[in-house]
């Protein structure tokens, strides 16, 4: 029986890991939850799983959750720095880290100094300290268990497998809802177009850097840190059905893909039993359902997500940070009709011209950068956005 503890229990990814938690009883307990502005969901989340800890971030909704809870012996926790306070608990097997942006980096770096188990969907906090975290994952006995389909995809592909005969990897994308569309098409979309994913239903912040691809440049970013590669060696094909999550292509020219459904429960239920594999009662991919899977190349011209982001991983330092804290800032403004689609790549451009590179050592640069360039993303878009 293992313990498990989902920051982020309200979100898309943790409903999706209390769903398998649910399925087997027998396997896994849910020994502590988190949730930040859905209060209503995370006091029913409560009442059904019975964690030892259930902790709300968003202060404004402890007294709510605390009465709701007083009769069921839960401890309720308030305020972001419980999640950090809980995660050294020792009675934690596996953190599944759902905390969607900048939010779970922090709590990433403490499950690893705890060495815990990690079954990590934020791939944000690889992206804005993966080399600080993969550095103390080596000195650590924490595992990290990629969650993102792509990323599960090669995780699983390279089982049994020795790292270093890894060629290259392709990360397929779906393309989002505006594939093929031009500059001028991207610029005229709106808010409920960029919410409607083809093929995948998520939290709204990745389902917007789906639409922009900033979610693909941050997934080759991931990849580079948890496989150990060089970026010339991540590249990314657009395959719009979803249906192989990504490719492994070894130093004999073999090329291994996982492929399934698009469900998330796939790669989350993977990441909770590794290294083995239980059976999962979710719908089967039927080839008879698609006589056809296609790729292509994604438009580096229109989607100039894709370049920034190659070019951020090429220089790292501090860059990565400041491509995570613009998007954040425009995304959200972006999804509160402050700005147009377009104007998220314009906010990362600006943000990543107006601070110079600089090498990183150590978390309190990462965390003074990220609210600088949030400040100054904020005022950029109050000035000259719309
Ligand atoms: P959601 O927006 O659905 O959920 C985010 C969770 O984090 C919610 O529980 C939310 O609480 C909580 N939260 C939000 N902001 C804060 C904060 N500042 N402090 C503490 N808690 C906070 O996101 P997703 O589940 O879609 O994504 C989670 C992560 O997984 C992201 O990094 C994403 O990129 C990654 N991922 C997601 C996939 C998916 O299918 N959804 C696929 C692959 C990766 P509340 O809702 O109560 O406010
Ligand atoms: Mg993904």
């Amino acid at each position: 029986m293992k313990n498990i503890a989902i920051f982020g229990s309200t979100g898309s990814i943790g409903r999706q890991t209390l769903d398998i938690i649910e399925n087997n009883p027998d396997k896994f307990k849910t020994y502590a939850i988190s949730g930040n502005n859905n209060y209503k969901l995370i006091i029913n989340q409560a009442k059904k799983f019975k964690p030892q800890y259930v902790v709300i971030t968003n202060e404004k909704y402890y007294s709510e959750v605390k009465k709701e809870l007083s009769a069921t012996g839960i401890k309720i926790l308030s305020g972001y720095n419980e999640i950090l306070n809980l995660i050294s608990d020792n009675a934690i097997d596996i953190v599944v880290m759902a905390l969607v942006g900048y939010s779970g980096m922090l709590p990433t770096l403490k499950a690893v100094e705890n060495n815990k188990t990690i079954a990590l969907a934020n791939k944000e906090s690889l992206v804005v300290a993966g080399q600080i975290i993969m550095q103390k994952l080596k000195e650590s006995n924490a595992s990290l268990i990629p969650v993102d389909s792509e990323h599960s995809a090669i995780f699983q592909c390279l089982t049994g497998e020795d790292y270093n005969n890894i060629e290259k990897i392709y990360l397929t994308a779906s393309g989002g809802p505006f594939r093929n569309y031009s500059w001028e098409q991207l610029s005229n979309v709106t808010r409920h177009q960029a919410l409607q994913h083809p093929n995948w239903d998520m939290g709204g912040k990745i389902t917007i850097d789906s639409a922009t691809m900033f979610n693909k440049g941050l997934e080759m970013i991931e990849a580079k840190w948890l496989f150990n590669l060089a970026p010339s060696q991540i590249d990314v094909i657009v395959h719009p059905q979803s249906i192989i999550h990504s490719i492994v292509q070894f130093i004999d020219g073999s090329m291994k893909a996982q492929m399934g459904l698009p469900d998330m429960r796939t790669p989350i239920q993977y990441a909770l039993t590794y290294p083995e594999r239980i059976y999962s009662p979710f719908r089967r991919f039927s080839f008879l359902d698609y006589n056809r899977l296609d790729f292509e190349y994604p438009d580096y011209e229109v989607f100039k997500s894709l370049k920034i982001a190659i070019d951020v991983m090429n220089e790292g330092g501090n860059k990565p940070c400041i491509l995570n804290a613009a998007n954040e800032e425009a995304v959200y403004a972006f999804l509160n009709d402050k700005i147009k689609f377009t104007d998220i790549f314009i906010v990362v451009e600006e943000m990543l011209n107006m601070f110079d590179y600089k090498q990183v050592t150590d978390i309190q640069q990462l965390t003074d950068c990220n609210s600088l360039v949030r400040q100054k993303a904020k005022k950029f878009i109050e000035e000259k956005c719309k």
